[in-house]
């Protein structure tokens, strides 16, 4: 497993828990991680100290052990073309690779993917100088999401809502170059109005199996105020869309999605994670992601009933039409638990004492995303912190299930939302 976050843990987890699997080890990987055993075996997954980015490292590593089957958590490392580059070496590895991950790595790619492919998504525009794109913004009446079109953690996205902050915007990205290369060119998106949900489909070249629904919560405070983040919380599923709303998005996006794939060649193995809005005349993608969601994933897989190493191997052989995914009927919901001052600076180092008590709890898993190991004592080491699962019955046994974990645990400074999955119920 690459990379050292909540997502990966869950991943871990689920997979460990496959009676296909030895033997694991993670890179670079976190404290929770560190804890897991293997069901087959017994063994403990191994943290091995490569940073999430290092390819050559990686690959030198892989092949030492002989590892059967890579799995990238992260968007850096695909973008970076580390599937292209295991593969090259005879590595058996799961993700899409460079030319697919473009759909998360390049914002002014997919833009006109879906322009070209019919796949419904927001009025916009792709831009590299200042002039034309406010222009483009006034049209809108200032009313406009500006995007750097690469990656830049998860921060190359300002909504503006006059001409005033787009303007500001765009010069900041374009002009300032706030978030450098990554910002060269931006594509700007009318804003659109309804509830966002995030959509997951496994894919194998070409068939796309689609997830549930689940609703991420991206602002750090209650009600949806305060900064983004990278999530505070999710849950699964969402009341928003029933089987058959849910099958018909699926069709109005990954049909177009999947042609426009065949005819430009695009080998896409791995997760497709578009964001989504429900405006009032229909669902639109305003991105895509090329991984795993996190904190979707912790949801997803606290659901999932198959046996995860086969649903990757079939992404990675081509086989997944043959394969169907099952989901438990319970809800499950997770609360980030994240270090004070989290999206902004914070300490890190602060001990967690509760973990053994909220690990004792019926249907709960607690993931760990940024922490880490000193001595006898698991710390801080990151923004967001843990991820505290439950699931039950229904949302609302699931989201109690998960507070009362999360009261069980205590660090300096922890802060958390209160009102995950309350959109669903209100
Ligand atoms: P993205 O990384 O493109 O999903 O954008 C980050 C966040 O900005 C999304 O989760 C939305 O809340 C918001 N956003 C992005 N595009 C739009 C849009 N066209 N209209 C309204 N909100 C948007």
């Amino acid at each position: 497993m690459i990379g050292s976050g909540g997502r990966e843990h869950a991943l871990v987890w689920k997979l460990a828990q496959s009676p296909h699997v030895t033997q694991m080890w993670c890179a670079p990987g976190n404290a929770g991680i560190a804890q897991e055993r293997t069901s087959k075996t017994e063994k403990p997954v191994e943290c091995v100290p490569i940073s999430a980015e290092d390819l050559p490292k990686l690959l030198a590593f892989a092949q030492e052990q002989k590892i059967d089957l890579t799995v990238v958590g992260p968007d850096n490392p695909l973008a970076l073309g580390m599937v292209d580059l295991f593969q090259k070496n005879g590595q058996r590895i799961w993700g899409p690779n460079q030319k697919a991950a473009q759909f998360e790595a390049s914002k002014v790619f997919s833009q006109g993917f879906m322009e070209h492919y019919g796949i419904p998504t927001a009025r916009g525009g792709t831009f590299a100088e200042a002039a034309s794109a406010k222009k483009f913004a006034e049209s809108l009446d200032g009313k406009c999401a500006v995007k750097a079109d690469g990656l830049a953690l998860g921060k190359g996205v300002l909504v503006c809502a006059n001409m005033a902050e787009a303007s500001k915007a765009i010069d900041e990205i374009l002009v300032g170059k706030a978030f450098g290369a990554a910002g060269a060119k931006i594509v700007i998106q009318e804003f659109l109005e309804g509830v966002e949900i995030s959509l997951h489909a496994l894919c194998d070249g070409k068939t796309a199996k689609l997830f549930p629904t689940s609703q991420d919560h991206k602002r750090a405070l209650d009600g949806d105020k305060g900064l983004n983040t990278g999530g505070m919380g999710t849950y699964s599923p969402t009341p928003f869309l029933d089987q058959a709303q849910l099958n018909d998005v699926g069709r109005l996006i990954l049909a177009p999605w999947l042609k426009g794939c065949m005819s430009k060649e695009i080998d896409f193995r791995g997760i497709l994670y578009p964001g989504i809005i429900l405006t009032k005349n229909g669902p639109r993608v305003i991105e895509f992601n090329a991984r795993f969601g996190d904190p979707e994933t912790q949801v997803y897989l606290t659901r999932l009933e198959n046996d995860l190493v086969e649903l990757l191997s079939a992404s990675v052989d081509g086989t997944l039409g043959r394969m169907e995914l099952k989901w438990s009927p319970m809800a499950s919901v997770c609360v980030v638990m994240a270090s004070g001052g989290y999206p902004g600076s914070y300490a890190k180092g602060k001990a967690i004492s509760g973990l053994e008590d909220a690990a004792k709890l019926p249907n709960t898993k607690v993931f760990h995303a940024g922490t880490a190991r000193a001595g006898e004592q698991i710390v801080t080491s990151g923004g967001r912190v843990l991820g505290v699962t439950s699931w039950a019955k229904d949302l609302k046994s699931a989201q109690r299930a998960a507070y009362a974990a999360v009261e069980k645990i205590r660090f300096e400074g922890a802060q958390f939302r209160r009102d995950i999955g309350a959109r669903a119920m209100n």
